[in-house]
């Protein structure tokens, strides 16, 4: 498959969508329903993407089952670790494709898609090789009740046929995180991307087969969520495990379906993150970041900061420069260099996040920058763009303070004291992340402690090392990814018992 969309670059005319197919059992598999995906840059039609029907996504499950009972199923650790290097080497020979690919599928920029999406997809298999080929395994020797010795170890064996359902925002990078992972601890999936993001993943089967994956251990299956490849596989009696990164709501209809089978879950959902400003901070650094934290990828990650509370004596000075940034970031098209501002995802999503920003201006808000759609006066005008928003003058309970927007806006608000930061921070129903911006060491371990996320950054954001533990509290998750976390979740531990008397 080839994806170049010269429409990316406002150039010649299209020859037509790119039709892209399930992988099943080691080969792509065509179907006759099909849907189709526009360009977030132009809203051009760019992809013709075959849904799988129920029979393609039990096909994709028997594929998966057998490749287990096949010599995938006997493979060693260092032999998957040797595979999941030879996937990130195939990777990165088709490196420009996939770049290519995540730009059309998501309209961000070559830059973002070079450095972050596609180099962290190779990297998720390096690292997932790294942690399977030196992951210790536990053992106990137990005094028995004659006074003998009695060894006991823990095997790790692979969960089964594990389904991998991924959003559209990083598509790569999300969806390499589970099935590195996945693959390192022996197991076969079946992947769905999101609808709005078929093309890298399409890819990425093209890259598995490439690197020499054997038929079965990787299969892609393309549609919707409800009534379609994402329901079908979730409801699969052939399917263990479900690992999912989405919204609370898809989270808990997940859940739901997962429950009939008890199946194992992970879940890395939404987030409504605070950034916390300290009077003590160094300034230029929590503008600078607060800019990155707020408005990267559209605003379009879970971990983004959407609320943030600046304590008083530095509150009117952080607001106007944080806004002054804000409104100059750079709006061009994804190939040029220096763009800084992304289409949302869809259309759909732009009407999303315009009806938040009407709905903070209902609530009382006082909108300093942004809260609008740009326009552009070419090709652009037909695309999802929304301008980057900062808003100012709501409470902390608003709608807008409580509710992810997943677009390109912020709240900020002042605080008195560290309490009161730590309290306003920690009142959502969710726990993804939290940032900190102090020079008081102690008030950053304190604010470790005492903030209810996942992670908790200080004086810095999106800093990610891929052994630490991964996942939310509370509505933004259920279980950790990351090293031996993500062990933990694709793999199954037998312990063996032998009295050695
Ligand atoms: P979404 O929940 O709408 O969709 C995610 C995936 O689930 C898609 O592939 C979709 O087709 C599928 N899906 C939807 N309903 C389903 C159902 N009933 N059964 C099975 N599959 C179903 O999320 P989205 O809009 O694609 O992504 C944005 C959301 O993802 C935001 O809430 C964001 O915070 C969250 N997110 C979380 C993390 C994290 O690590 N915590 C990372 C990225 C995104």
């Amino acid at each position: 498959m080839t994806v170049w969309d010269p429409r990316l670059t406002g150039g010649r005319a299209p020859d037509g969508p790119v039709r892209l197919r399930n992988f099943v059992g080691g080969g792509f598999v065509d179907g006759s329903r099909t849907f189709t995906r526009r360009s977030p840059v132009t809203g051009e039609t760019i992809f013709e993407v075959v849904e799988a029907d129920e029979g393609t996504v039990d096909d994709a499950v028997s594929a998966a089952r057998a490749a287990l009972r096949g010599p995938w199923g006997r493979t060693g650790e260092r032999e998957r670790a040797e595979l999941l290097r030879r996937i990130a080497d195939e990777l990165e020979r088709r490196f420009d494709d996939l770049v290519t690919a995540e730009v059309a599928d998501t309209g961000k920029s070559l830059a973002q898609a070079r450095t972050l999406d596609v180099a962290r997809g190779a990297a998720n298999f390096r690292a997932f090789a790294d942690v399977v080929a030196t992951a210790p395994t536990e053992s106990f020797t137990t005094v028995t009740p004659t006074g003998g010795r009695a060894l006991n170890y823990a095997l790790r064996k692979p969960v089964g046929v594990v389904a991998v359902i991924v959003p559209w925002n990083l598509p790569l990078l999300l969806l390499t995180w589970k099935v590195a992972p996945a693959l390192a601890c022996g197991n076969a999936v079946v992947v769905k991307p999101s609808e709005e993001t078929p093309a890298s993943a399409t890819l990425l089967a093209e890259v598995m087969a490439a690197a020499g994956v054997p038929d079965g251990v990787f299969n892609l299956v393309h549609g919707f969520g409800p009534g379609s490849a994402g329901e079908h596989l979730t409801r699969h009696p052939g399917v263990d495990a479900i690992t999912f990164t989405g919204e609370s709501a898809t989270g808990s209809a997940i859940m739901r379906a997962a429950a009939d089978g008890v199946k194992a879950v992970s879940f890395e959902l939404g987030g409504k993150n605070a950034g916390l400003v300290f009077a003590d901070a160094d300034l230029d650094a929590a503008v600078a970041g607060s800019v990155r934290s707020s408005f990267t990828n559209g605003g379009q990650v879970c971990l983004c900061t959407e609320r943030i509370y600046v304590q008083r004596p530095v509150y009117e000075e952080f607001t106007a420069r944080l806004a002054e940034r804000a409104g100059a970031l750079a709006y061009g098209w994804p190939t040029d260099p220096g763009t800084a501002t992304m289409p949302l995802i869809s259309h759909t999503h732009r009407d999303k996040v315009l009806g938040c920003y009407d709905l903070a201006r209902a609530e009382g808000a006082e909108v300093i920058t942004g809260g609008a759609a740009p326009t552009f006066g070419d090709a652009r005008d037909g695309g999802a763009y929304v301008q980057p928003t900062v808003l100012t003058g709501l409470g902390p309970d608003a709608r807008t303070n409580q509710e992810e927007v997943f677009g390109p806006v912020v709240h900020v608000a002042p605080f008195d004291d560290e309490q009161e930061a730590f309290a306003l921070a920690n009142g959502t129903p969710y726990g993804l992340a939290a940032t900190v911006w102090t020079r008081d060491v102690g008030r950053a371990h304190r604010a470790g402690a005492a903030l209810d996320a996942g992670i908790v950054w200080v004086n810095t954001w999106f800093l990610r090392d891929l052994r630490t533990p991964f996942g939310g509290m509370r509505a933004s998750g259920v279980g950790r990814e990351g090293g031996v976390h993500s062990l933990d979740f694709y793999s199954e531990l037998t312990n063996v018992c032998v009295d050695l008397t």
